[in-house]
């Protein structure tokens, strides 16, 4: 039975905006934009490389992206675990979800991952793994720092208790049936939710929470990427200490 990874690359990334003529990137999705040596995705597939739990990993890409991610991603950096690459859906859990039916049959244990979360941990690759085997689902989580507001129009509605706020992540780790049911009722239902687990939790299933970093942030935006390079500077300074 196999530990899968499925990566998913498959979106657009409207909202970062890069000075092409700097980088010479143009209009390309975020998970391609270069970070340090390298692009963004690159970084997140390493780090599933590098990981002693994952035996095999899907990427999903923007179908149009498919040859040049071969290329200049998967071949340009040897990864060897990428079995198959596969051309994303509208949203992201359809993404997800086209991920999930080209797992082999033998899958077991399924980490679904954002491409663009580079700083993920092969340390928190395996915990979450191992959690999974016991709990069946399993996210990635961080205690929320700041006090969270529910606002419309411009007023307060609610301050939410922040004692119990959690900011969550990915990789979220599932049982592979499990997983591909929730996905399944929810496609039936035409319910979308903001991420994986919400599917388990609406089959009345519990999701444990694993503590992650608050370094594993997820690049949306030019901020996110300036954030990014200083983070990957920091890593490369302990990697020399
Ligand atoms: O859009 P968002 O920031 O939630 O994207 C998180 C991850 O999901 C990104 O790595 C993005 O490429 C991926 N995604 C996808 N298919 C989509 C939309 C997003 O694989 N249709």
């Amino acid at each position: 039975m196999k530990t899968v990874a499925i990566i998913v690359a498959g979106g657009r990334g409207k909202r970062i905006v890069v000075d092409s003529a700097t980088c010479g990137e143009g209009n390309r999705p975020k998970q391609f934009l270069t970070l340090g040596d390298k692009p963004i995705l690159a970084h997140t597939i390493q780090k599933f490389e590098i990981s002693e739990r994952i035996e095999e990993i899907i990427l999903v890409v923007p179908e149009d992206y498919m040859g040049y991610c071969s290329q200049a991603i998967v071949d340009k950096y040897g990864f060897k675990k990428i079995k198959k690459s596969v051309g994303g859906g509208k949203e992201r859990q359809d993404s997800v979800y086209l991920g999930l039916k080209s797992c082999p049959n033998s899958t077991s244990i399924v980490v679904i991952h954002d491409g663009v979360r580079p700083f993920i941990s092969p340390q928190k690759i395996s915990e979450s793994v191992k959690l999974c085997e016991e709990r069946k689902a399993v996210i990635l989580a961080v205690p929320a720092k700041e006090t969270i507001k529910r606002v419309e129009a411009g007023s307060v509605i609610t301050t939410l208790d922040r004692e119990k706020l959690w900011l969550v992540q990915t990789p979220q780790v599932f049982e592979y049936e499990l997983i591909l049911e929730a996905h399944e009722k929810a496609k039936e239902d035409h319910f979308i939710g903001m991420d994986d687990s919400i599917l388990v939790e609406r089959l009345g299933y519990e999701v444990g929470v694993l503590e992650g970093d608050y370094q594993n942030i997820k690049i949306t935006t030019s901020e996110d990427l300036a954030m990014a390079e200083r983070i990957l500077q920091s890593e490369k300074k302990r990697c020399l200490e």
